[in-house]
């Protein structure tokens, strides 16, 4: 399969640093399937096109069991149409061979990975299941040019009429990580057929590669109904996190909300006193590899990152707008090398298992749990006791007991708007003892903030301790 990818933006030969792929020198990559080449029909100051050659090799993959399992029986194993037409083996070139300038990254010319830049797009042979329209519907919301051709099935027999297979060019004028971002999603979604198992791990792709266009995207849930291949599950959970994102401006919301709660806890800085439990709590386990999931803005790692016992500290969120705070609190991008080497900030979210997580000492979940939908804890809970496990989790929420104590928070509600339960104590002790039997730990309850004599503290503490082998 062949994609070729042309600019008039100039000097035209700049493409070759946004692809870190000299224009003089053709290139050739081995993939899992089959061999890739990279080179260059025509590189001048007033024109450049790239072309990327995908070779797939059907017997290999039929070896490895990675072919096709459609219908067709033995026979479609080895012939079919996967060396000839765009799938997501074409994503998955793109992203072996072109990462950098699909994450956005340009050593050379870093201002020139930012701008929008005159870019066409052609397709030797772009399988469009749901046809022509569907191509539109596609790709014009996004702003390109669409120009279809559909071959025929045989040019020798046209009597045996057309192909589902169309010759297509998009233009837009955009920057090239957005439109190698377009690519890796669309093509195995017109082409409804992916290659591999889809897992958990394909909805972080989709919403990380769709960030910024798909929520907003009308046809958001038919690309994420055939990108996870009718996946019931994961399709729902998909189109539950981009509704979220596509809300208006929820960051500005979630901005707001914060401030909201944190007026309603100003009065005794409870923030400074969980953060210091919390703090204390992972220092005392003697943990030197630590989690802080649902790290928000970064405020825990901050304190944990002045401590030299941690010499490895991973933030995960699923915000990337917390992420980008909390890189910015920290001065992530200015920090001595060694300093960053002990940091990670991963994007991620707690409800599908993530191997990132394994192998740490301890871990902080600090007033997350409640942003989390109650069918979903069950997920969560494995994903952190039995899958990540690490010896120390420390577990806070807050106590809805103490909220008669807040003058401003109106009687019957939760002190964030995205709260989806506030538990009382017993109840945030019956959920803590259950999982602590499930998983084989043992669990101590603590109090953070001043503690009321009839509905104790404002916030509720749990230290789980894995039992030994
Ligand atoms: N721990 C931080 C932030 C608490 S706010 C602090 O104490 O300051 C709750 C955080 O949980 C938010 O940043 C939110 O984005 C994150 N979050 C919510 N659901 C999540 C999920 N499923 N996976 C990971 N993070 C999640």
């Amino acid at each position: 399969m062949l994609l070729t990818l042309t600019t008039t933006y100039q000097p035209a030969t700049d493409l070759g640093y946004l692809l870190r792929k000299n224009p003089a020198r053709p290139q050739s990559f081995e993939l899992s399937f089959g061999k890739a080449h990279v080179f260059y029909p025509e590189a001048s100051h007033e024109r450049c096109t790239v072309a990327l050659l995908v070779e797939v090799d059907p017997v290999g993959l039929v070896r490895n069991r990675r072919g096709p399992s459609g219908e067709g029986g033995a026979l479609e194993q080895y012939v079919n149409d996967r060396p000839y037409a765009a799938s997501s083996f074409l994503s998955v070139a793109i992203a072996e061979v072109f990462g950098t300038a699909l994450s956005g990254n340009c050593k050379e010319r870093p201002e020139l990975a930012t701008l929008a830049i005159p870019l066409q797009v052609t397709f030797s042979a772009l399988p469009c299941r749901g046809g022509e329209p569907f191509l539109g519907k596609l790709f014009a919301p996004l702003g390109y040019q669409v120009t279809a051709t559909r071959l025929p099935l045989d040019e020798q027999f046209p009597e045996w009429g057309e192909s589902a297979y169309f010759r297509v060019e998009l233009t837009a004028t955009l920057p090239l990580q957005q439109l190698l971002s377009h690519l890796y999603v669309l093509v195995p979604v017109l082409d409804n057929d992916k290659h591999y198992w889809v897992g958990d791990d394909e909805v972080r792709k989709l919403l990380h590669h769709g960030e910024g266009w798909l929520a907003a995207h009308p046809e958001r849930e038919a690309i994420a109904r055939r990108y996870l291949k009718h996946r019931r599950s994961l399709v729902d959970d998909a189109i539950a996190q981009l509704a979220e994102e596509g809300d208006p401006d929820p960051e500005l919301a979630a901005e707001t909300n914060a401030q909201e709660e944190a007026a309603v806890e100003s009065k005794i800085s409870l923030n400074e006193q969980r953060l210091g439990s919390v703090f204390a709590a992972l220092k005392g386990s003697h943990a030197v590899r630590v989690l802080d999931l649902g790290c928000g803005e970064g405020r825990l790692l901050q304190l944990l990152l002045k401590d030299k016992q941690f010499a490895e500290i991973v933030g995960l969120d699923v915000s990337h707008r917390a992420l980008e705070i909390a890189q910015d609190r920290l001065h992530y991008d200015r920090l001595p090398a060694l300093q960053k080497k002990r940091l990670r900030l991963l994007h991620g979210s707690l409800i599908y298992r993530d191997q990132r997580l394994a192998g740490f000492e301890a871990a902080a979940v600090v007033e997350v749990i409640e942003h989390l939908d109650p069918p979903r804890l069950a997920a969560f809970e494995r994903v952190l006791f039995e899958f990540a496990r690490p010896g120390t989790i420390v577990v806070t929420t807050p106590n809805r007991e103490y909220n008669v104590n807040w003058e401003t928070l109106p009687a019957g509600q939760f002190r964030h708007r995205d709260h989806r339960f506030e538990w009382t104590r017993p109840e945030f002790q019956g959920w803590a003892n259950g999982v602590a039997a499930r998983f084989g730990y043992s669990v101590r309850f603590l109090s953070v903030g001043p503690e009321d004599p009839a509905v104790g503290p404002p916030t509720q503490m749990a230290m789980f301790n894995r039992h030994p082998k």
